[in-house]
């Protein structure tokens, strides 16, 4: 790289407050707001000893809070060696934007500790979570009603409920103690479908773009959604449900990356087995279906219709923006293309279902999972079987006034009461698709050309509405 070329580089935090100071010059908002908009209202790092294999290591967290104009903040929690401040704030001010898009009333905020989770052991972890836990909640940041944690990168389920765990040793009288995490293990207060949400959020935003001929056409693409070959870079939590999903509504995947190398199978991959492949090695090289080729990057450039970025930050920059051939991205990680590489992606007419909008699923169900928390019972619990006993009288109803059968089929559906994890997904889709609706209706009335500057642009206003409603 050039030293002009890397003096010009962007920290995270910078792309995402460039995609700000861009809305708010296009859509003409205040400057002043852009001031209040892009403050991350605090940040606590912490640096807290913890006994290891009979030694001290000193562990260094983070959490920035961005907004509080709603409270609880949310935001996941991020466990790497690579974490540092800048790019926990950018985290945190991509999640009030997300929560702000599909009308979650929760503030922004995210959290990291700088750890290498393979590194240590099962136990280890559990010990160094719940400390980290503990400072955090002794200094008023952790609570259900203040700023409530959920998986991210290097965490998962099992995290969240040691996170309950240490926080209710603490406030034992606190009665919503479960909602001080989200994502947590269905026999620990988890919801159903929260585990898969932001890859059926993800498959819910693309659905939904589809379903638009009008902006499809500016794109020169058909609406023959089915038919398209898609490209997963990243196959964690986001990337492994992201396949899943499209692929049980037919859609080819015809390659998946993760860290150590890249499957191509231009027939589809079987993504069922490569998941059981996974889970039982750990690993996708050596998967005995498709191509297994070692340089993961070459997921970003294979000619595919769809690509989703769905691993870490900076993925497609201007260095590499170039080798891009799909001709729709939809990001399902938080910030994997930069705001440089975004312009000439721009340039190219080529749309992007933006971070801020497509992977908001996820947050979206943490809502969900807060909520069953705080009100301690299940979804559906109360009127599952009144709604099937319903569909039963209305099904008897219409046998005695007609001779013509009903379908078994249709029998089903009407003697059918809503389950958790149905009320989870219809509330999912029911998000997605009236924030897209938003989200073009701002992109039209502006005249952009992108998906993200709308995106931004309905985040801001809602953020400006409310902090001048509260008072600054
Ligand atoms: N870590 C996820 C995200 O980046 C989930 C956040 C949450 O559920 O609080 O959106």
């Amino acid at each position: 790289m050039t030293k002009k070329n890397s003096e010009k580089r962007k920290t995270f935090r910078q792309n995402v407050e460039a995609f700000v100071d861009d809305a708010i010059i296009k859509l003409k908002i205040s400057e002043d707001i852009s001031k209040i908009i892009k403050a991350c209202r605090s940040v606590i790092q912490l640096k807290f000893p913890v006994k290891i294999k009979g030694k001290i290591q000193i562990f260094r967290g983070w959490r920035a809070i961005h907004s509080t104009h709603r409270l609880p903040t949310k935001g996941g929690l991020r466990f790497s060696p690579d974490i540092n401040q800048d790019e926990v704030e950018a985290l945190s001010a991509l999640m009030s934007y997300k929560c702000a898009i599909v009308d979650v009333p929760f503030g922004g905020a995210k959290g990291g500790l700088k750890i290498k989770p393979s590194n240590f052991s099962d136990n280890e972890l559990e010990i160094i979570t719940k400390k980290f836990t503990r400072e955090l909640t002794r200094r008023g940041t952790l609570s259900p009603a203040r700023d409530v944690p959920a998986p991210d990168v290097g965490t998962n389920p099992k995290m969240m409920s040691w996170i309950c765990d240490a926080y209710k040793s603490l406030h034992p009288e606190d009665i919503n103690w479960m909602s001080v995490a989200t994502g947590k293990p269905l026999e620990h207060g988890g919801i159903r479908g929260r585990l898969q949400a932001t890859g059926r959020g993800v498959h819910q935003a693309m659905k939904e773009f589809f379903r638009h001929p009008d902006e499809l056409k500016k794109y020169k693409l058909d609406a023959n959604y089915e038919n398209k070959k898609v490209s997963i870079q990243g196959f964690g939590n986001v990337g492994s449900n992201t396949a899943r999903s499209l692929n049980e509504d037919g859609i080819k995947i015809i390659c998946i990356s993760e860290r150590e190398g890249m499957i191509f199978d231009k027939n589809g991959i079987n993504i069922s087995n490569l998941i059981e492949y996974k889970e039982k090695k750990g690993t996708i090289n050596g998967f005995p279906d498709g191509n297994f080729e070692k340089n993961p990057d070459k997921s970003l450039y294979v000619n595919c219709d769809i690509l989703i970025p769905a691993a870490l930050e900076n993925a497609i920059v201007l260095q590499n923006v170039n080798k891009i051939k799909a001709k729709l991205i939809v990001e399902a990680a938080n910030g994997p293309i930069s705001f440089r590489a975004n312009s000439e992606l721009i340039k190219k007419n080529i749309p992007i279902l933006p971070d801020i909008y497509a992977n908001a699923g996820g947050v979206f169900v943490s809502y969900m999972e807060w909520i069953r928390g705080i009100s301690h019972i299940r979804l559906g619990r109360m009127n599952r079987r009144y709604e099937e006993n319903r569909g039963r009288e209305i099904v008897e109803a219409i046998n005695q006034i007609t001779d013509k059968k009903i379908s078994k089929k249709s029998i089903q559906s009407i003697v059918y009461g809503a389950k958790e994890e149905d009320i989870v997904n219809s509330g999912l889709e029911d998000s997605m698709r009236t924030a897209f609706q938003e989200i073009k209706t701002m992109k039209n009335k502006f005249k952009l050309k992108d998906y993200r500057t709308a995106a931004y642009g309905i985040a801001i206003k809602k953020l400006e509405k409310s902090y001048l409603e509260l008072g600054l």
